[in-house]
């Protein structure tokens, strides 16, 4: 443990080396800009960049690379080397303020949902100081947002800090209200990541994997998850070691990851770290996520990061647990007096606000096609959003809307308000694992994120709203009499106008959907059907109102998520079509012709006999070719128009209703061929052999 608590954070710039080695006047100067956000002077850049490198340098980097965060959602770097050389043969190792407080990727090649199109061709990576720099694989890593020059965001993290400083703004002003100074509030995330680990030597012979993910084809296991032996069971030895190495490397880039265990599928398995700082902890996510596949390769392992890499299996998310604090509270703390207790439910309220007023938001920041596949399938929450309180909560919540018949605003903020609430416990409020978005003591979890995500979206969007509940409030209570009373009022009417909302019962039935219905929720099945409702009206006013997008910023994610989309799903279906041509539809047919041969030497043997099971099951192969061919030449229609449409919302419309369907039956048909033809003549590892290795 020594050993541990002594590497822990040994590759990060952190605070801790700032102190050490910058000079006291760098440093302070340094610390404003972090903890108010000012901007740098490049002098002080100058210094600190000088001693950044020479700290890096000291840690074995060559190299310095601006990491950021473009559409795509995942990291993207460019390395330069610290090394200049000099006019008389010799070398210096250099790194300059300037190129540590802005970088210029070729910009060209990201997505950008014609933001690009429409404003400047370049782009400018930006420091963001908030996230400590850090050393990977010999390179300093600067955690950056990347903006075009005319200020647009290229990417996910600047939107992200925009929200946090929305949500901060509006957060300071109701803690005055209560007669709190506070200069800054921060929300923080905890990030849960499953995952599945699968050897590399069935990964390398299933092209599906290595192309998309998941599994295009395979039949159901004989063995699936039915005896909840998984969850929780003892880790097996070659992923412990993979665990082991994976903790190590990470806290020594001092992201605190704390818990692993197994999760209920075969294979699949789950991280979660300590909440920390959003901004940090999706830096902290996104690095997880890349450390888990270098360290599985050296295992003989590939971690799938897919939402459903396996049919009939349980699929992987991403929990998002999320609060709002100051610098020494938890704002989602109920406490235990009257005047925190307020302020808990003022600030529960204008959650239980934010998130039906924004369903559709919260909905489409974790569509993606991948994520399609869990949303509603009876493992994962349904497609619908919700939330869940708890049974004491709830009984608050109720008791506050309702009311003691007869009685005024007054006299129950008497009873329910001056009294202390419950502190609740996480047992008494975690048993719902069924749904979307749960209070779970003094955090909300947020569980409908797939574990491909960037959690960028969610969180930007979840601040913002929240944002907005904040300033409804502020508008409502500013300039009453009794500041209190105007409070208490303004929480009992969120809660009664927003009830629909919260929903304490099992999450995954047939009668929720049709009761959601009922309470006009939104069902929003697919990405196709969510992303739309990015540009309504309601939407993009919200984001101009609190700066985190600009009309042009809000379209061109919108057109990132619905091209991502299309060019996925192309991939599935183009991989599926030149499977099934050169492995599949040939196995079965040699399987067939192996059958047929066997049929006509038994007869040729012996004149009398009759081969009826080799007949039966030539005639099943016969049909299943057949069938394959016929499904084969749907999907590649498919393609071809989905190929050939230009609006973008149509495209993806046509890959989701009629490549993705044509996919399904193409791959009912191989999954039955794989049941009748023989191990041996299989071209594929089947979900026998993938799922359960030792
Ligand atoms: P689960 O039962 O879902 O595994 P845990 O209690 O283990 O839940 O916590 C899950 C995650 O929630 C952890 O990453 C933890 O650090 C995080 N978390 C706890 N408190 C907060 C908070 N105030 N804000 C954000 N995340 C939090
Ligand atoms: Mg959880």
């Amino acid at each position: 443990m020594g050993r541990i608590a002594e590497e822990y954070g040994t590759l990060v710039f952190n605070d801790h080396t700032m102190q050490e080695l910058l000079p006291s006047a760098t440093y302070k100067a340094l610390a404003k800009t972090i903890k108010q956000g000012k901007p740098l002077d490049i002098e002080v850049a100058n210094v600190v960049a000088h001693a950044m490198k020479e700290w890096a340098v000291a840690h074995g980097a060559t190299h310095y690379t601006h990491w950021f965060q473009p559409l795509s959602g995942i990291t993207s770097e460019k390395h330069d080397a610290f090394l200049n050389p000099q006019k008389d043969g010799r070398a210096i190792m250099t790194f300059s303020g300037k190129a540590l407080i802005q970088g210029e990727p070729d910009a060209s090649s990201f997505p950008s949902g014609g933001v690009r199109a429409t404003f400047e061709a370049r782009g400018y990576t930006a420091w963001d100081p908030t996230s400590y720099a850090f050393i990977k694989d010999e390179v300093l890593c600067i955690p950056t947002a990347f903006c075009s020059y005319t200020g647009e965001a290229l990417d996910k993290k600047t939107p992200l800090l925009r929200s946090m400083e929305a949500v901060s703004q509006q957060a300071c002003k109701v803690l005055a209200l209560f007669g709190q100074d506070v200069a800054r509030v921060t929300t923080t995330v905890g990030a849960e990541q499953e995952y599945f680990l699968i050897k590399e030597s069935d990964y390398e012979q299933r092209q599906d994997l290595i192309l998309t993910g998941r599994t295009l084809f395979g039949a159901p296991p004989c063995k699936g998850q039915e005896m909840e032996e998984h969850y929780f069971g003892a880790i097996r030895p070659t992923v412990n070691e993979f665990m082991k190495e994976l903790d190590e490397e990470l806290w020594k880039l001092g992201v605190s990851a704390k818990t692993k265990h197994n999760e209920v599928a075969p294979c699949q398995h789950e991280l979660a770290p300590m909440f920390t700082i959003s901004n940090v902890a999706i830096d902290h996510n996104l690095l997880t996520m890349e450390l888990m596949r270098t360290v599985a390769s050296r295992h003989g392992l590939v971690c799938l990061q897919h939402e459903k890499p396996f049919v009939g299996i349980n699929g992987s998310g991403k929990h998002n647990n999320w609060s709002i604090a100051t610098d020494h509270e938890n704002l989602l703390d109920p406490g235990d007096s009257p005047a925190s207790n307020l302020r808990f439910l003022v600030f529960l309220a204008a959650v239980v606000q934010a998130v039906d007023d924004y369903q559709d938001l919260l909905r489409i920041t974790v569509a993606s096609a991948g994520n399609d596949h869990r949303l509603g399938a009876n493992e994962a929450p349904p497609a619908v959003i919700s939330m869940f309180l708890g049974d004491e909560l709830g009984r608050v919540v109720d008791a506050i809307i309702s009311g003691e018949k007869g009685e005024t605003v007054d006299s129950v903020y008497m009873d329910l308000g001056v009294s202390v609430l419950p502190s609740f416990e996480r047992d008494n409020t975690d048993r719902n694992r069924t749904s979307p978005f749960a209070f779970t003591g003094n955090k909300f979890e947020f569980r409908m994120p797939g574990s491909q995500i960037n959690l960028a979206d969610a969180n930007t969007i979840l601040n913002t709203i929240v944002a907005k509940s904040l300033k409804c409030f502020i508008e409502a209570v500013e300039g009453a009499g009794d500041f209190e009373k105007a409070a208490y009022k303004w929480v009992r009417t969120a809660l009664t106008d927003h009830q629909r909302i919260i929903f304490n019962g099992d999450g995954y039935t047939d009668e929720w959907i049709e009761e959601a219905e009922r309470r006009g929720l939104m069902n929003l099945k697919s990405t196709v059907d969510a992303a739309p409702h990015m540009l309504d009206p309601k939407n993009v006013a919200l984001f101009e109102e609190f700066g985190v997008l600009n009309e042009v910023e809000n379209h061109s994610r919108y057109e990132v998520k619905l091209d991502t989309y299309s060019k996925l799903i192309n991939i599935e279906g183009q991989t599926m079509s030149h499977m099934t041509k050169r492995k599949i539809a040939p196995a079965v047919t040699t399987y067939a012709e192996q059958v047929a041969r066997t049929i006509n030497a038994k007869k040729k043997a012996n004149g009398d006999l009759k081969p009826k099971a080799e007949q039966k099951l030539l005639a099943k192969l016969n049909d299943g070719a057949n069938a394959i061919s016929d499904a084969l030449d749907v999907l590649d229609e498919a393609l071809a128009k989905a190929q050939g449409t230009d609006d973008v919302l149509a495209k993806a419309r046509a890959y989701h209703d009629e490549v993705l369907a044509a996919m399904e039956s193409l791959r009912a048909v191989c999954d039955e061929m794989e049941g009748i033809v023989s191990t041996e003549a299989w071209p594929l590892p089947t979900y026998n052999k993938i799922l359960f290795y030792c």
